[in-house]
């Protein structure tokens, strides 16, 4: 484990640069993360955002740093902490291609909302994927990930849904066989009576 000390120089090289963010890859940078401050402050942001994405409004499981300032490292600025889906993360640190996008570009990325919409995805559990609209090709990038996003999301929805469903199914059935063996050995009582 880094010291205290160890930390807070990373932090402090990140303050001074602020478009440099190389310093997030450290070791340090993983330590803090699997610690018990960030869990908290994570914990605090997801909450404070009812666990929805800030970026495209779906359901958000990742605190984003906008900034790496100390005070938000401390848990002292909640305010430039923000909840996002796995879908916007990625989108935020990764262009389409898959190669790393720089830090100046994150901000812009996050803040590109959903506001131009796209047809909701159709789940049909026979099919292991809903299919793609119909105008696919001429979404966004964003939109496509989007997409993509709420539609795993509903699928895992439908899923788990229909797994309640059955769940629910098979205990009235073992209900109905335990009553049937309970009548039967009532009606066994009596015959001896
Ligand atoms: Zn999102
Ligand atoms: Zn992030």
């Amino acid at each position: 484990m880094p010291t205290q000390e160890e930390v807070r120089a990373v932090f402090e090289h990140m303050r001074q640069n602020p478009t440099d963010f190389s310093a997030v890859e450290s070791p340090d940078y993983s330590d803090y993360l699997a610690g018990s401050l960030w869990r908290k402050i994570k914990r605090r942001v997801l909450e404070r955002d009812d666990k929805t994405c800030q970026s495209c409004g779906g359901p958000g499981s990742v605190a984003h740093h906008r900034s790496y300032a100390q005070e938000v490292m401390d848990g002292n600025a909640d305010h430039l902490l923000a909840t996002v889906c796995e879908g916007c993360h990625a989108l935020i640190h990764f262009t389409d291609q898959g190669a790393k996008r720089p830090s100046d570009e994150w901000e812009a990325v996050f803040l590109e909302t959903k506001s131009q919409a796209f047809p909701e995805p159709h789940v049909d559990l026979r099919r292991n994927f809903p299919p793609h609209p119909a105008t696919w090709d001429r979404m966004t990038a964003k939109q496509k990930q989007l997409w993509q996003t709420s539609a795993i999301a509903l699928t895992k929805e439908a899923r788990e849904r229909k797994r309640a469903k059955a769940e629910r199914r098979h205990l009235s059935e073992s209900q109905r066989a335990a009553v049937a063996a309970n009548l039967k050995d009532g009606q066994r009582a009596y015959r001896k009576l």
